[in-house]
């Protein structure tokens, strides 16, 4: 029996993979450190725990409206409207399980076979299996670590034509923590303000941000009607496996979204956003602890990824990976990951898992202890050593 074609054209995310190989030695009794999977090691905050099983108690537990419930939808509206200080409503929102389910709404919902997609290279796999999914041009805007893989604004605006239909942003950025400035938001705006095309920015990590403040491009003039938010509870409350997020945008794009979501889910699981309602209204002070942890975890990591001989590590400004460029290490970065799982028991992802521009990169999650990183540090050096790579 074949499969439909299309399925050809479909990609993957390497972490999910690279996790099931780690387990599969660890069931062979092997110790692995888990720096692949992009997913807080903290519990999620406790009163957002109660406010589930109450809600299960209060009989949260039938079919909702597709787009969400009516006061979730209200209170997403109200906290993206105070985080990006810009006017929505509940008739903005759709809520979904996950925050991936945007990526793909939008894309079918907005793009044809042939129109132009824009999206950063390297990023989440996901934008660029999406694109070729639908048969769309997928059209890379490279980011590079001179300009501390921020949007290289020129660079976009070679990148448009007439058939650019949508532009992807992303800011923290996975893989490479990146943090696009408020002034180049404004330049991009001001290049697409005017464009017939929709911008997804993925605001997933807007809050694991360890210098300055949030900005997204839906607050630059005239954006607001062209821009889809995509948020969620994974990161910010560390709610991954609850399968909770959100997508904020004009209306008409919202309803289309909404018939999206009765096609394939009929709604999102209803007590999760009753306590993802309480997760954005209750205190924000375990998420500001995660913050500062991960910032604390981020200086060990970066700082010992620097101490070891072919490895060159920017500070990333949000998110919580590290990328640091191996291109000076005469293996290639797939095979060195896959190493370093194998023979140094370190799991992580090769920069090419994020496109052809994560070549001569490798992405830690250093979503785990402190502990466990400078194992995980002193494995790679000792691997590098014992191989001969550390020159
Ligand atoms: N966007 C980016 C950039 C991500 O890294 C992730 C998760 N790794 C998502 C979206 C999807 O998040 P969720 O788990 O809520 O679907």
């Amino acid at each position: 029996m074949a499969f439909a074609k299309w399925m050809s054209r479909l990609g993957t995310e390497t972490a999910f993979e690279v996790l099931a190989k780690a387990r599969q030695l660890e069931a062979m009794g092997r110790e692995i450190v888990h720096l692949e999977i992009g997913e807080p090691d903290f519990d999620t905050p406790r009163f957002i725990c109660d406010a589930a099983v109450e809600a299960l108690r209060a009989g949260y537990t039938h079919y909702g409206p597709s787009a969400g419930l009516p006061e979730v939808r209200e209170s997403i509206s109200a906290y993206v409207t105070r985080t990006r200080g810009v006017q929505y409503g509940p008739e903005n929102v759709v809520v979904t399980p996950g925050a991936k389910p945007i990526i793909f709404f939008s894309l079918i919902a907005c793009v044809e076979a042939g129109d132009e997609v824009i999206y950063p290279d390297p990023a989440f796999p996901i934008y660029e299996s999406m694109v070729n999914f639908l048969g769309a041009k997928p059209v890379p805007l490279k980011l590079r670590e001179e300009r501390g893989f921020s949007v290289d604004v020129d660079e976009l605006a070679s990148l448009l034509t007439d058939k650019t239909r949508f532009l992807i942003l992303n800011s923290p950025a996975n893989p490479t923590g990146g943090v696009i400035p408020k002034e180049d938001l404004a330049r991009v705006a001001e290049l697409v303000r005017d464009r017939d095309l929709y911008v997804l920015s993925d605001e997933i990590y807007s809050r694991i941000l360890y210098e300055g403040e949030h900005h997204s491009i839906a607050s630059c003039p005239g954006m607001r009607e062209k821009t889809i938010i995509l948020d969620g509870h994974s990161k910010t409350y560390a709610m991954t496996g609850w399968r909770l997020g959100y997508g904020v945008m004009p209306v008409d794009l919202a309803n289309h979204m909404t018939r999206l979501m009765t096609n394939s889910n009929s709604c999102c699981n209803v007590f999760v956003q009753r306590a993802g309602m309480k997760a954005l209204e209750g205190p924000q002070d375990e998420v500001e602890a995660m913050v500062a942890e991960f910032q604390r975890r981020r200086d060990v990591i970066v700082d010992g990824l620097n101490a070891i001989p072919g490895f060159r590590c920017a500070r990333p400004k949000g998110a919580f990976y590290a990328f640091p460029n191996v291109s000076q290490i005469p293996v290639p970065s797939r095979q060195l990951a896959a190493d370093l799982l194998d023979k140094a028991g370190v799991a992580c992802l090769s920069g090419t898992s994020f496109g052809a521009g994560g070549d001569g990169y490798l992405r830690f999650s250093y979503a785990n202890s402190v502990k466990n990183l400078e194992t995980a540090l002193a494995r790679i050096r000792g691997y590098l050593e014992e191989a001969g790579l550390a020159s």
